[in-house]
């Protein structure tokens, strides 16, 4: 029986996770739930779950989330300290960290900091400071379980090749809702055509960020620290069916691809069940139904965002940090019809030209880059 923390339960992941909890009983206990402001789902989740705590973002919603749980002896709080604390309870074993954006970034250390296991959907953490994170998580012992089905795809192909040295990795990217499209049919793209995913189901700002291919250029960076890897060991490749999750190749030639039905469950119950593989009865791949399985290079001169990640990738140091919240201002203007779908990259170009670089930088350098681009966004986009 494993016990669990997870962080965002009310978010795509979060509510996927707790379905797989549903399903495996006998091997999972939830003990902690958190959201940002979405309590009536949180209240709900919490009355068929029973953690022993609940904790929300929104401190002004307390009072009803203790009004609904406190005769059921759920604990409630709120706000981000509260949250730090509530990663380091004694009992909970793995946390997953299903929150958005560098909002993830203080829990998953606390959480590290207490020696629990970590399963990681929260990707931008390890972009804005995987570093960090990293050398934490060694330090402590900690293990840190990728969710991002990409990377859970050459998890799995390193099983049993510990010591066998990878030669590169290959990340799948399904290419987005607007694959093929010019620069010009780009620039009138709106929010309604850009949520629209052709193979997940997901959040707001991971559909925008797959939309502008970010997500793929925020992955390559996740590789890295997750994987041990440099930049010119990480390809990228299109796949619009994203049946093969993605591939390592090793240093005698051979290929690894770990396939599937796109399904987030399958990685986050991997994360959360590793080394077992549980058994579950979702819908199985059939060949029959995918005659043919296609493969092409990305399109980094339309897809400016992805040019601009692996760039920072290349750069490293506070790059990422800054390439990531310009980009969390960037697609939350484009929500807000703020900006174009182009505008996006132009914003985060703009915050990566003028924030003077940090080779080395420390947590308190990423918190002043995060907040300095965020600032640089919003002037140069006045709401
Ligand atoms: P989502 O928007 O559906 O859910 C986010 C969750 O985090 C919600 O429960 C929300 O209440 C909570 N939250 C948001 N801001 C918060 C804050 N400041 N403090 C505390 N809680 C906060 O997002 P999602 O699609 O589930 O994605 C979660 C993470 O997983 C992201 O980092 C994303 O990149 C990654 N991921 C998602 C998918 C997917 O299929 N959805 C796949 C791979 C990786
Ligand atoms: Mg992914």
């Amino acid at each position: 029986m494993k016990r669990i923390a997870i962080l965002g339960s009310t978010g795509s992941i979060g509510t996927q996770a707790l379905e797989v909890v549903r399903e495996q009983p006998e091997h999972f206990q939830v003990e902690l739930l958190t959201c940002g402001n979405r309590v009536d789902a949180l209240i709900e989740q919490a009355l068929e779950f029973k953690p022993n705590a609940v904790v929300i973002g929104d401190a002004a919603q307390l009072p009803r989330v203790k009004d609904a749980l406190f005769a059921h002896g759920i604990k409630a709080y709120a706000g981000a300290e509260a949250l730090e604390q509530a990663v380091a309870m004694e009992d909970i074993d793995i946390v997953l960290t299903a929150l958005v954006g560098f909002a993830g970034l203080r829990p998953t250390l606390a959480a590290i900091e207490a020696g629990k296991s970590i399963a990681l959907a929260n990707k931008e953490t390890l972009v804005v400071a995987g570093d960090l994170v990293t050398k934490a998580a060694r330090a402590k012992g900690v293990n840190i379980y990728p969710v991002d089905s990409e990377h859970s795809a050459i998890f799995q192909c390193l099983a049993g090749e510990w010591s066998n040295p990878i030669e590169k990795i290959v990340l799948t990217a399904s290419g987005g809702p607007f694959r093929g499209k010019s620069r010009d049919e780009l620039a009138g793209i709106t929010k309604v055509q850009a949520l629209k995913h052709p193979n997940w189901e997901m959040g707001a700002k991971i559909t925008i960020d797959s939309a502008t291919l970010m997500n793929k250029g925020l992955e390559a960076i996740e590789a890295k620290w997750l994987f041990n890897l440099r930049a010119d060991q990480i390809e990228i490749v299109v796949h619009p069916q994203s049946i093969i999750h993605s591939m390592v190749q090793f240093r005698d030639g051979s290929m690894k691809a770990q396939m599937g039905l796109p399904d987030m469950k399958l990685p986050i119950q991997y994360a959360l069940a590793y080394p077992e593989r549980l058994p579950t009865t979702w819908p199985r791949f059939d060949f029959t139904r995918y005659p043919a399985l296609t493969f092409e290079q990305p399109d980094t001169v339309t897809f400016r965002n992805l040019a601009l990640a692996l760039a920072a990738l290349d750069q490293g140091g506070n790059a990422p940090c800054v390439l990531n919240a310009a980009n969390e201002v960037a697609v939350e203007l484009f929500l807000k019809d703020a900006i174009g779908f182009l505008e996006m990259s132009d914003l985060v170009e703009h915050c990566l030209q003028r924030i003077e670089h940090i080779t080395n930088p420390s947590l308190d350098d990423l918190f002043a880059s995060d907040a300095e681009a965020r600032r640089l966004a919003r002037e140069r986009v006045p709401a």
